[in-house]
């Protein structure tokens, strides 16, 4: 499966989805453009959530605010002292991690033994994995098992405690080598602030430090009163967004996934005082039934609970998707209680309360939070839709099996010959067709290989315009998955590609 991740690395890059930034100055590590392609299956994925939470609830608003804000929102959120991730370096390789990081890896590994041996024993004795784990009485498994919680225990204590000494000894104690250097020779552990700092302002005047949102939240947060009287708001309600962040991120791999430079979808939901576990069940539900609405596969999805919540956090959960490289988190959803508005009211010295007209009294709303990271959203459509396949005669084809709804061209209009009157006529359906549909002309290369192209940047539809359809009006339109072609009237077309491509 790191096969098929590095296929599709270069299939964004080969049909126009995904390009390393700078990439004629050898690129920057983290951060990425997308092109012609994606840039369209990025603004279908966006309108798919911004429809859904903006268009579809009548109590959920939309803004979009500022990348900039005043410095001391980011004081008040807690990002300023506690957005810090523990970093490591290799004192022979020089080379810097994560020291959460390297934990994680090593008991992810001591996982895949334990996993490893206990099919081996499913096998032998015809049980199922879950029966074997259970009846295990292999030494070899139990010992894994018990390091594997022990550092599970000691990690997550450290964790809670910011130990960053302990955080070291732990990767001491289990022996983690660099993967460079191959040697044991690490550094204290220190904490590094994931925030970009910029100045605004000439220095003359005295310049101010102002940091680049690592989320937009916030933005919502120190806007939720402006909204909240102009659109006479009655909670429950909610503001959404859609924006960049930046995160000085330093275990920066694995394409998209985790980006310095990133978009993310967030809304915060405004609930009553003690009323905040209900909606967190509620919210968690609708949003794990629009990823699975996509269809890519209900087994691909998982919620993955947090047992260490965040300060701000009396409840949390990330809805995890099947990447090529294992489950990884595509969205968060949080319930962050008051402390948000309470901070920014301390802090900016403005009260931040709403007065409940059925209970009679003000008090600070508390607030679940969804947020999603596009960009991941991007990378898991972009899995879930790779498809490659052997068709007759020996032939393959790469087919992307992206929903209608968000593929980049909904149709492409290609005449049989580039003469005889048949690149006018393809020219005049995408003329009619355009303003509902994004539509692609081709007329190079044979069919065959038209077809191919499309498929390669999910195309549901092509049309092929012949000399019949001089005559009589109709195309043969060809679907993408399963490749069957018939023949259709012209004027049918937009019911036919408004039926899928509408959700
Ligand atoms: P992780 O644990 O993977 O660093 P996080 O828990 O810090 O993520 P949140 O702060 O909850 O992430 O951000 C919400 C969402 O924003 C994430 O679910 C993810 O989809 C997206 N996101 C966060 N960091 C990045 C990044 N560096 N690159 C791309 N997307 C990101």
């Amino acid at each position: 499966s790191e096969d098929i991740f590095k296929k599709i690395v270069s299939h964004c890059k080969e049909y126009g989805f995904v390009f390393q930034s700078s990439e004629i100055y050898d690129g920057l590590s983290a951060v990425y453009d997308y092109g012609q392609m994606g840039v369209e299956l990025k603004n279908n994925i966006k309108k798919y959530w911004w429809d859904s939470m903006v268009l579809l609830n009548e109590n959920v608003v939309g803004i979009d605010s500022a990348i900039f804000m005043h410095p001391t929102i980011w004081k008040a959120s807690g990002h300023v002292d506690a957005f810090n991730d523990p970093l490591i370096d290799n004192k022979d390789s020089k080379k810097r991690y994560r020291a959460d990081v390297l934990i994680e890896e090593y008991m992810a590994k001591i996982d895949d033994k334990i996993n490893k041996e206990v099919e081996k024993a499913a096998k032998r004795f015809g049980d199922s994995f879950d029966e074997a784990m259970f009846r295990q009485t292999n030494p070899r498994i139990l010992e894994n098992q018990a390091k594997r919680d022990e550092v599970h225990t000691r990690f997550a204590k450290a964790l809670n405690d910011s130990n960053l000494e302990e955080l070291r000894q732990i990767i001491i104690d289990c022996e983690i080598v660099d993967p460079i250097s191959g040697t044991r020779n690490w550094t204290d552990v220190r904490q590094f602030n994931l925030m970009f700092a910029t100045e605004m302002g000439s220095t003359a005047d005295g310049a101010m430090k102002v940091y680049l949102r690592p989320e937009t939240a916030q933005g919502i947060f120190v806007n939720f009163l402006n909204v909240q009287k102009t659109g006479r708001m009655k909670i429950p309600f909610g503001i959404a967004q859609i924006g960049k962040a930046f995160r000085n991120e330093i275990v920066a791999r694995q394409f998209i996934f985790r980006m310095r430079e990133f978009e993310q979808m967030e809304m915060q939901f405004f609930v009553r005082p003690g009323e905040e576990l209900e909606w967190f069940a509620k919210w968690k539900e609708t949003r794990m039934k629009w990823h699975k609405a996509l269809g890519y596969g209900d087994n691909k999805y998982r919620f993955h609970d947090h047992d260490k919540l965040a300060h701000y956090a009396n409840s949390a959960t990330d809805i995890e998707f099947e990447m090529p490289f294992g489950f990884k988190e595509v969205e968060g959803i949080h319930s962050r209680t008051d402390f948000d508005l309470s901070s920014h009211e301390q802090y900016s010295g403005k009260k931040l309360q709403y007065f409940d007209p059925e209970l009679n009294k003000s008090y600070t709303p508390y607030v679940i939070e969804t947020s999603i990271g596009v960009d991941r959203m991007f990378l898991s459509t972009m899995s879930a839709a790779y498809c490659e396949e052997e068709l007759e005669g020996g032939e393959s084809r790469v087919v992307l099996k992206l929903p209608a709804a968000l593929a980049p061209i909904k149709l492409a209009v290609l005449p049989l010959i580039k003469k005889d009157g048949l690149p006018e006529k393809a020219q005049e359906i995408i003329d009619n067709l355009k303003f509902d549909f994004k539509c692609q002309y081709d007329e190079k290369d044979s069919i065959g290989k038209r077809y191919r192209r499309q498929d390669a940047i999910g195309t549901p539809y092509c049309v092929t315009v012949d000399h019949q359809s001089l005559e009589d009006n109709t195309v043969t339109i060809r679907y993408r998955d399963t490749m069957e072609q018939e023949r259709v009237a012209i004027d049918k077309l937009a019911d036919i590609i408004a039926d899928k491509v509408s959700m």
